[in-house]
């Protein structure tokens, strides 16, 4: 079986132009990536994998708060996410399941459920139309799968092969297994590439407008709560012409119920927001409106203005950015196609440009 991150020809898949053996920075040894959030870790984790010496600068302390990785919700879910995304994005994503598989094999793949009341049928019926990799469940099979949901909805979308990640928990488990690797990840230590001998990764997210002026900030809220009441074992998807939203079951009766999607860069929840996020949970399962509010908080998602991801080389300097609402489901997919390009100069032409 080949290991993650080694070259792979075929693996490139539609839409991606490769140029074999030829890379203008092979000769690198040492790369800096900066930022240790979830694309600045993959990237370190694959460039390391494949023999070079890598440091990477992270400005806030290890617990990443600043980081909008942290109120991620983690979901790996490159067919649901089909529904408002290119084609890249799914093909990009089964990828990096793939990889999320072979790095941790512990990483629950229960699938995702989608299901709306009855009287929102359209919307059932559109996501199903646009989105692949699903089958559907009757009111039974949605109770077998998830008991919590006996008799709440008539039919549900299942996308089997879908996982999920507990961003809080995997992010220190990468910086772990860099560590393991050799990798030096300099917490509390802001970093601009000034040094034309190294690879230079810039993983800054939104910080990076300095270099990357049509990066936007969309905020992105979410709250978290605690109950013992319900139990579910996979996200679920509530369907809704307003309010769409998530819930994801964390470790110690915790659930995140995310997200809006909001085209501003203030940081704070709205009243309104917090309404819709509730309700929306409150009409998954009632029991949520027992549940104990343990956070509310809110991040802004790094985005180019196609809510595209961009890997952008310009000499030694490569620019990995506009992760929008699917980071932790392309990091690694995105990772391997940067190192595929420093160690043999491959291109992925429809994520890579070249100056
Ligand atoms: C509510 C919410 C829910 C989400 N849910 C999902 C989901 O379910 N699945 C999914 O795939 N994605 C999800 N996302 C999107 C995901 O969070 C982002 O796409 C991803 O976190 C972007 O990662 P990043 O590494 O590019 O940026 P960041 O996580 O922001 O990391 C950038 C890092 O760079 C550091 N930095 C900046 N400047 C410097 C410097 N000069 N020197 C050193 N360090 C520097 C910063 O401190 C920061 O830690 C969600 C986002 C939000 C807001």
């Amino acid at each position: 079986m080949r290991r993650p991150f080694e070259p792979d020809p075929g693996h490139a898949g539609e839409g991606t132009g490769m140029l074999q053996d030829f890379s203008p920075i092979r000769d690198i040894a040492h790369a800096d990536v900066i930022g240790a959030g979830i694309a600045g870790t993959w990237q370190a984790l694959a460039l390391a994998k494949a023999g070079l010496d890598v440091t990477v600068y992270e400005r806030d302390d290890a617990a990443m708060r600043e980081a909008v990785s942290h109120v991620a919700g983690g979901m790996l879910a490159p067919w649901c996410e089909g529904e408002a995304s290119e084609p890249v994005i799914t093909r990009l994503g089964a990828r990096s399941l793939e990889l999320w598989r072979e790095e941790f094999p512990d990483t629950p793949f229960n699938g995702s459920l989608v299901v709306a009341h009855p009287r929102d049928r359209a919307d059932f019926d559109r996501f199903a139309k646009l989105t692949g990799g699903h089958r559907r469940l009757d009111a039974p099979a949605i109770a077998n799968l998830e008991p919590a949901l006996e008799g709440r909805f008539g039919d549900a979308l299942f996308f089997p092969d879908e996982g999920h990640v507990e961003p809080r928990r995997v992010l220190p488990q990468l910086h772990e297994r860099l560590a393991a690797l050799g990798v030096a990840v300099r917490f509390e230590t802001g970093h601009h590439a000034n040094d034309d001998t190294r690879l230079t990764v810039d993983c800054r997210g939104l910080a990076a407008r300095d270099s990357a002026p049509e990066l936007r900030g969309v905020k992105g809220e979410m709250i978290v709560v605690e109950t013992t009441e319900i139990a579910l074992s996979r996200p679920v998807r509530l369907l809704h012409p307003r309010w769409p939203l998530y819930i994801i079951p964390r470790e110690r009766n915790r659930f995140m119920i995310g997200a809006t999607s909001i085209e501003s860069e203030d940081r704070g929840v709205s009243v309104r927001s917090a309404l819709e996020l509730l309700s929306a949970a409150y009409a998954v399962h009632p029991a949520f409106g027992e549940a104990r509010i343990v956070e509310i908080g809110a991040g802004l998602r790094p985005a180019f203005p196609d809510n595209l991801p961009r890997i952008d080389v310009e000499g030694r300097r490569i620019a990995v950015n506009g992760l929008y609402r699917h980071g932790f489901l392309l990091a690694p997919a995105l990772a391997e196609l940067t190192t595929a390009y420093v160690t043999r100069g491959a291109i992925d032409n429809q994520v890579m440009r070249c100056a």
